[in-house]
């Protein structure tokens, strides 16, 4: 499972400069959900082919008035999530009695702790920070997060412990390139279970359409110990194909009645988009594309799993206001324009025995084999069809293609001066590869390598 590593401390210490330079992006996934704080973000980062979650708890006052009072309990959550925290403070304003009570409170977790001086950039960093070893934490690691400076040897000693966390698949995963490798890869995950992760915003209908997808007595003898971060998984088999069904929404929910924010956790559904082989995406019809399913969307595309939409509580609406949804969706999804969208009706099942043919449909698309000759064939056919540009006076080869990897299919291209393509031509050849593969549920990815 993806590790997550949580940045605490008060205003100003230099929080989103360091989430920014680890997460190398400025779109955070911010938990701006009812009932939920607003100033929590998240994010994807990898550190030497580490990959991880970084959380910037933003809400976190430490206040001389007392933890509790400045500490929401979504703040708390996030710190209870994490494997790792890292508490920073300013190297520059010194020790101050907020850095005082967040130490006081991170001391009586359970959890690794790194303190972390920022703004060493410019000062003598030893003196300048030499108070805050009375925080009782340990170990001062000075750095310089608007610069860079000291954060890579943090971030070894931050991830080197949870090495166990990352799992083989996932190194493996990410770092197929050669085609054997690539076809022992497609082999194991023909070979396994079709992992399924449902997700979406809390109420848009997770735990119902799960209810629905097992039947109802499947549910009420689940009720798994562990942490709000885990996530339940339910094998299950339909229409010969086994999958694992990765429930974010807790199927626990109708035995106990808890508030949709107390089981939904960010963090859970960020692991279950990497675990998962084909992500199941859920959106409310009643409350139409929100900015957050939009930035969830944008995790799952990155994640590069296959992918399927539904759209949900279609029941009972008007027809008038489904065309003006229809419009709406059509707009503001029509960049993803790879997955199947549905709609259905969690609470009276229509339209939910669909979406499987859709996941089975994006799941052998994304591991489908695709032999060398026929990714050169289509390569070439590109080629003649839109010629490379020239670079430095010279046109771009682009040799032959083989494949790289698997769910989500990648394809290598060797070539000359391939790596200097424009980002025109690499979308024109994405898209060709797409109609020319009929792909469909899943995204691809293309490599391009200099020389053959
Ligand atoms: P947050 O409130 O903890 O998220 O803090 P920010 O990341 O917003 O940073 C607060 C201020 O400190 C900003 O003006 C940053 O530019 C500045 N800052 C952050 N890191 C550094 C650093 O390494 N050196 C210096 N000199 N300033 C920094
Ligand atoms: P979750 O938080 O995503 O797991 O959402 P739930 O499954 O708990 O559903 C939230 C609310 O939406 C509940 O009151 C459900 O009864 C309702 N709901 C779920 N699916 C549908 C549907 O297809 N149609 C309608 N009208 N309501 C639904």
């Amino acid at each position: 499972m993806l590790p997550v590593v949580a940045l605490v401390g008060r205003p100003n210490v230099g929080k989103s400069t360091l989430f920014n330079r680890l997460t190398n992006t400025r779109d955070a996934l911010v938990a701006d959900y009812p009932g939920l704080t607003r100033d929590r973000k998240y994010g994807q980062a990898t550190f030497e082919s580490r990959q991880f979650i970084v959380v910037d708890t933003g809400g976190i006052t430490g206040d001389e008035e007392g933890i509790d009072k400045h500490m929401s309990q979504q703040s708390l959550l996030a710190v209870e999530e994490a494997d790792v925290v890292m508490f920073m403070v300013d190297a520059r304003a010194g020790l101050l009695p907020a850095d005082q009570g967040i130490a006081d409170y991170l001391r009586r977790l359970n959890k690794q702790v790194l303190l972390v001086a920022n703004k060493v950039d410019g000062i003598d960093g030893d003196s300048e920070s030499a108070d805050f070893y009375s925080l009782g934490i340990g170990t001062i690691y000075q750095i310089a997060a608007a610069h860079g400076r000291g954060v890579s040897q943090l971030m070894t000693t931050a991830l080197s412990p949870l090495d166990d966390s990352f799992p083989d698949m996932q190194v493996q995963d990410t770092e197929v390139h050669e085609e054997e490798d690539a076809e022992a890869q497609r082999e194991r995950l023909q070979n396994l279970p079709i992992k399924l992760a449902i997700v979406g915003k809390p109420n848009v209908g997770k735990s119902t359409l799960t209810n629905r997808i097992l039947g109802e007595e499947r549910v009420v003898v689940y009720d798994m110990p562990g942490t709000t971060r885990d996530s339940v998984y339910i094998p299950m088999s339909r229409d010969e194909r086994e999958y694992v069904l990765i429930d974010t929404a807790g199927v626990r929910k109708r035995a106990r009645i808890t508030e949709a924010v107390e089981k939904f956790s960010i963090v859970k559904t960020l692991q279950a988009i990497e675990e998962a082989n084909v992500v199941l995406m859920v959106i409310d019809a009643r409350e139409g594309i929100s900015d957050q399913d939009l930035s969830l969307l944008g995790f799952v595309l990155n994640s590069g799993r296959s992918l399927v939409l539904a759209v949900n509580k279609w029941d009972g609406l008007d027809t008038d206001i489904k065309d003006e949804l229809k419009r709406e969706l059509d707009r503001r999804l029509g960049f993803i324009d790879f997955a199947r969208l549905h709609f259905i009706s969690a609470l009276h099942g229509s339209g939910v025995g669909n979406l499987f043919e859709s996941v089975q449909e994006a799941y052998a698309s994304a591991t489908r084999r695709v032999s060398t000759s026929l990714l050169t064939q289509i390569m070439e056919l590109a080629q003649e069809d839109h010629l490379p540009p020239l670079v430095r006076g010279r046109r771009v080869k682009m040799k032959y293609a083989h494949a790289g990897g698997y769910n989500p299919p990648v394809i290598v291209i060797h070539g000359n001066q391939v790596d200097a393509l424009p980002s025109s031509y690499k979308r024109f050849l994405m898209n060709y590869f797409r109609r020319a593969l009929k792909v469909m549920g899943t995204p691809i990815k293309i490599e391009f390598r200099e020389g053959s």
